[in-house]
């Protein structure tokens, strides 16, 4: 695999990590297997990868398991300095953020403009957040019965897996490393294979930052091999795993039989997103569209089931499809973009394959519906208008450009209606009302809400669902907790 030079919009890219990163080498997979990543503007090769499987899981777990020994560098190393380590590695992925910024429009297909102006300082932020918890993760003491002192220490969690999606690359990788280095743990990290790249150019910052050979390691390659095989192995502590419902129940299945590994899951969702006719509509269409469409649709959180009030449904719509129809789509390096490819070929089907069988069970089309362009993997900006729950559409995920209308009547009806459903990952409603802002924050069975809002993420608040949208919370202190083990030591006195 030699080093790919490429264009990513009016700048030239050098592409050199596209191995795999082991004890703070890069390696070749032990078969000798390369993988294509392709650019899904265009569907063309952007260059070769190494790809894993099971053996190279065994080579990189025995790396980080001497890593996390006893005695080890890492370790031995202060908990202040764990934080330094982290931070230099925001500084360098802050210095690199235009190049990975391109990288990451390049191998996902979302505009570069949005790469560079949420996803870059997101990633930085998360570590940062991070890096400033190394040395303020402590127990308690304990006043038990007797002469005793007893306290707890929360230790590391061990060697972890960490499997992620292809929809945020870089993100996905920082609210996998982030807490899982700030607790002192040591990482198998698994790429989505329709996007290693960025993934893998952060390896290389890992390894200038600073950090002890076997504390990161890196391996793309497929989930049913590479990840099968992290989710697996005997000798991984932990493993957290970011995708689809379904693979996430084989996570838990194999932590289960393999050696009951700790697991945590963020999943899908189907995320209700309530405006009240009293809201300000402008407002509620604009967040609504963004809720949707941000990130081509591919956001486990999409406010896909979008209820709006019968007095305002018939306004609501009309404007809807008009700012749809308004949407940019096409080259990710143009800044005027706003949406561009699906990741690639299966997605695109699978969406195109959503909007044929809402046309069948009878949900009104009134923007987009098709193909857009003639290469890439880029489809129109979709609204559906009198969808209902028992449809496809209305109750599974799609993950892409197509927005499903609902109409409702009342609050307690569309309490009811909102969580009828597996998923329970985010929700969202708009009104003037604080009463019925609260009623909808409490009653809707969802890991996130957002009143007046969408898509507001931070460090430092907790994510994740409930239901089959996932197991635990990623981000803030709730995050951390995911990473330690909790030791209790009792000392007679
Ligand atoms: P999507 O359908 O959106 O691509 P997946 O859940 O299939 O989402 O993929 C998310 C991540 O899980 C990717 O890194 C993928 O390689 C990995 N993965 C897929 N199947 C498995 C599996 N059987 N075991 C472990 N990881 C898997």
């Amino acid at each position: 695999m030699a080093t790919a030079t490429l264009t990513a919009g009016d700048k030239k890219l050098n592409v050199s990590a596209t191995k795999l990163l082991i004890n703070n080498e890069w390696v070749n997979a032990e078969s000798g297997k390369t993988f294509e990543t392709i650019n899904p503007a265009t569907g063309d090769v952007i260059c070769q990868v190494a790809e894993s499987d099971a053996a190279d899981v065994k080579k990189a777990v025995k790396a980080a398991r001497a890593a996390f020994d006893s005695g080890s560098k890492w370790r031995k190393m202060p908990a202040s300095k764990r934080g330094a380590l982290i931070n230099r590695l925001a500084d360098l992925i802050e210095q690199n953020a235009d190049e990975l910024a391109r990288l990451e429009s390049l191998d996902n297909g979302k505009p570069y403009a949005v790469a560079k102006a949420a996803d870059l300082p997101l990633t930085v932020a998360c570590y940062r957040y991070y890096a400033g918890w190394t040395d303020k993760i402590h127990g308690k003491t304990i006043p038990i019965n007797g002469p005793y002192f007893c306290y707890t220490r929360h230790e590391p969690v061990g060697v972890c897996g960490q499997i992620i999606p292809w929809n945020f690359p870089l993100l996905m990788q920082a609210w996998k490393l982030g807490p899982a280095l700030a607790a002192g743990c040591t990482i198998i990290l698994k790429p989505a294979e329709q996007t290693p790249l960025t993934a893998l150019r952060v390896g290389e910052l890992i390894v200038e930052a600073g950090f002890p050979p076997g504390v990161v390691n890196i391996l793309p390659g497929y989930g049913p091999t590479a990840g099968a095989a992290i989710a697996n192995h005997v000798d991984v502590d932990k493993v957290a795993f970011t995708g689809s419902t379904e693979v996430g129940k084989l996570i838990m299945e194999a932590a289960a039989r393999s050696n009951l590994k700790r697991v945590t899951l963020e999943l899908g969702g189907k995320s209700p997103n309530i405006v009240f006719a009293d809201a300000d509509m402008d407002q509620a269409i604009e967040g609504a569209h963004f809720a949707l469409f941000f990130n081509q649709g591919q956001c486990c959180c999409a406010g896909s089931r979008l209820y709006v009030e019968e007095r305002c449904y018939d306004e609501f719509v009309e404007k809807s499809v008009a700012r749809a129809k308004k949407r940019t789509v096409g080259d990710p390096f143009d800044p005027k973009t706003e949406q561009g490819p699906q990741v690639d070929k299966d997605q695109f089907t699978k969406v195109m394959g959503y909007i044929e069988a809402g046309k069948q069970e009878g949900a009104k089309l009134l923007a987009g519906g098709k193909r857009w362009g003639d290469r890439g993997f880029f489809v129109e900006p979709t609204v559906f208008a009198d969808v209902n729950e028992e449809m496809k559409i209305g109750q599974e995920e799609i993950f892409g450009p197509v927005m499903s209308i609902i109409k409702f009547k009342s609050l307690d009806e569309v309490v009811e209606r909102a969580n009828r459903n597996m998923y329970g990952l985010a929700a969202a409603v708009w009104t003037r009302d604080i009463t019925k802002a609260h009623a909808i924050a409490n009653g809707v069975r969802a890991g996130t809400v957002w009143v007046n809002c969408y898509d507001v993420f931070d460090a430092a608040a907790p994510f994740g669902g409930f239901k089959q949208s996932g197991i635990g919370r990623e981000l803030g202190e709730y995050g951390l907790a995911n990473y330690t083990e909790v030791k209790t030591v009792t000392v007679k006195l």
